[in-house]
């Protein structure tokens, strides 16, 4: 929502299904402690030694900046909005799971567990960063003006 506070450019009705498929999708991310336990067990989940691949910081980081390249060259704008909704769902659910756990950025492992102030910071600074940096690095389009004189 705090993204959404900033004007981006989009409409009540993008910001609204954005702001659906972002917590929908940070919900998901979740769905993984089923899949690396291979239960359903509330037990087997919280008996859990390692993590699952939707809790990989860089499985996400790799994902965003793939889908940013991809913006970048064809132009595409609901791509570049769907790579920001995919980095703000991810890194608002790794960031509070940081608080206890740490940050899983394989291959170089886990950090330690975030500070309960820095994850408050990040929480509340990070999705007008992202908005800044979404208006900022928004890919412009080429105006083509057709000269419907020569057509005829
Ligand atoms: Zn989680």
């Amino acid at each position: 929502m705090l993204f959404f506070t900033y004007d981006i450019g989009l409409t009540t009705q993008a910001r609204f299904y954005n702001v659906v498929f972002c917590t929908i999708l940070s919900s998901l991310i979740d769905i993984d402690h089923f899949i690396a336990a291979r239960s359903f067990k509330l037990k087997d989940i919280t008996n859990l030694k390692q993590r699952g691949i939707f809790h990989c910081t860089t499985f996400w980081l790799i994902l965003t900046l793939l889908l940013l390249v991809y913006t970048h060259i064809t132009k595409r704008l609901n791509i570049y909005t769907l790579a920001y909704m995919i980095l703000i769902a991810y890194s608002s659910h790794h960031i509070r799971d940081a608080n206890r756990r740490g940050l899983w950025l394989y291959p170089f492992g886990h950090t330690s567990p975030l500070n309960k102030y820095f994850y408050i910071f990040l929480i509340s600074v990070l999705p007008k960063l992202f908005a800044y940096l979404y208006v900022y690095f928004k890919p412009s389009y080429k105006n083509i003006v057709i000269n419907y004189d020569s057509i005829i």
